[in-house]
């Protein structure tokens, strides 16, 4: 078994003392869109760099979970991955460079290219009472531009493989992450449910979102010939239509599945047919998906699941300057205004609650129909990962309105504490 040592944890103490940096969905576009050997191993430095801050600052937040949930054995053995994932970062190799490279490097554009200097440098030892001064410099386009032409050698592509592999593997070993993340002994201490604990769930599963997107980013830009209006796994040509028609059609599967019917409640969709905006579509899928079978749940439960027909549920797609909002007008019957709070905590739900069941890797959030009682805060998250947000209201006796705001112009940095 994995087991964190002393030397370890004093680097992991030293690392979670820096500010993390965030990049914004914008320069995530600008950056990767023509990517050559050469930005990409620029990106790979910016990572090696950023995630084991990011990763150190989970293991410190796990080690200091109140009442006594950070001796929980689901709790320990995630603090000991972020731990391992945190190691085999600070442990991977810096590139090493020929001399004709650094000068190449020095001559392109790329010269003006400042990773953070004041990085964690493990040669150097700060004092704990003062954090070291910080001057983040995050992925920015103009330092990435106008490099291509560049004869880039075998060293450079070696180590964006290398980097690669190991970030790949790193977001395997935390796929489990949300299932293991100690709920299922936690709902045992349902009465412990505080503000701390739920704002520490709100950091906590930002953050996985924020490293598996830049994770997921970097291994695109790696790995996939890029697609026509994709960059990496950001698609600049979203079509919000599709989307919810496919995240409808996929919850009133699995509605129809879950309670035998011959048909789902009917979802309307009033949306131009070519609104386009640049988001990451899996995010976007998985926010409708969730937010589609609360509706389809809530109203072939408020009916009954022997009917023929069933009030639909309206889509409403706006656009504005600032947000693409879509609405989720449901007849449900609404949720009383005394559970409003509750909804958006990570274990509330009144469905019957599903087992969780850590062996089952399971990757991404999604749940059957529901139970899992995190469909909604992990959706918010998402939501305001890119600056966006989701609101909820109820009619208690009648139905639901869920309002999902997508940030058009994406250039809010990543929400990190
Ligand atoms: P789950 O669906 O697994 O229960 P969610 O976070 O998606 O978890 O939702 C939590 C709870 O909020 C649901 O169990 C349900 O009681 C309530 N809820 C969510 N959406 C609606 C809705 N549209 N209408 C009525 N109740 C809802
Ligand atoms: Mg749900």
């Amino acid at each position: 078994m994995y087991r964190i040592t002393p030397q370890l944890n004093e680097k992991i103490r030293h690392f979670a003392q820096f500010p993390q940096t965030g990049v914004s969905l914008r320069q995530m576009v600008l950056f990767g869109q023509n990517p050559s050997p050469g930005t990409l191993l620029r990106a790979s430095q910016f990572l090696a760099e950023e995630l084991p801050i990011r990763l150190a600052h989970r293991v410190k937040e796990l080690d200091e979970l109140p009442h006594n949930l950070n001796n929980m054995p689901s709790i320990v053995k995630v603090k000991n991955w972020y731990a391992q994932s945190f190691e085999d970062l600070i442990n991977f190799p810096k590139a090493d460079l020929p001399r004709s490279i650094k000068d190449k490097f020095a001559a392109s554009a790329l010269k003006e290219t400042k990773l953070p200097e004041s990085r964690p440098n493990l040669s150097v030892k700060y004092s704990s009472s003062s954090p070291p001064k910080h001057q983040a410099v995050p992925l920015d386009h103009r330092y990435y531009s106008n490099i291509d032409g560049i004869d880039w050698p075998p060293e450079v592509y070696h180590y964006n493989e290398k980097f690669t592999k190991l970030i790949e593997a790193i977001k395997r070993r935390h796929d489990p992450v949300v299932t293991t993340v100690g709920i299922m002994e936690y709902k045992q201490h349902r009465k412990l449910i505080d503000t701390d604990v739920q704002a520490f769930l709100d950091r906590f599963y930002m953050s996985r979102i924020g490293i598996r997107m830049l994770i997921g980013q970097q291994v695109a830009l790696n790995r996939l010939a890029s697609r026509p209006d994709y960059v990496g796994i950001i698609c600049t040509k979203t079509n919000i239509a599709e989307t919810v028609q496919e995240a409808a059609d996929n919850a009133k599967y699995i509605c129809e599945d879950y309670y035998g019917l011959f048909r789902a409640p009917e979802v309307q969709l009033h949306c131009p047919q070519d609104l386009i905006f640049t988001y990451v579509p899996s995010h976007l899928s998985h926010m409708l998906f969730e937010l589609l079978k609360n509706s389809l749940r809530a109203v072939v439960e408020t009916f009954g699941d022997g009917k023929d027909e069933y009030p639909p549920i309206k889509v409403i797609v706006a656009e504005g300057k600032e947000d693409i909002t879509i609405k989720i007008s449901d007849e449900g019957g609404g949720i009383p205004r005394s559970s409003i709070p509750l909804v958006w905590t990570y274990m509330y739900t009144t469905a019957q609650a599903q087992e969780l069941d850590p062996n089952f890797n399971q990757s991404d959030f999604k749940a059957p129909l529901a139970g899992f009682g995190y469909g909604l805060p992990i959706s918010r998250l998402y939501a305001r990962y890119f600056g966006g947000d989701l609101k909820l209201i109820s009619m208690e006796g009648f139905g639901t309105d869920v309002y999902l705001h997508l940030n058009r112009i994406s250039n809010s940095d990543e929400p990190l504490q």
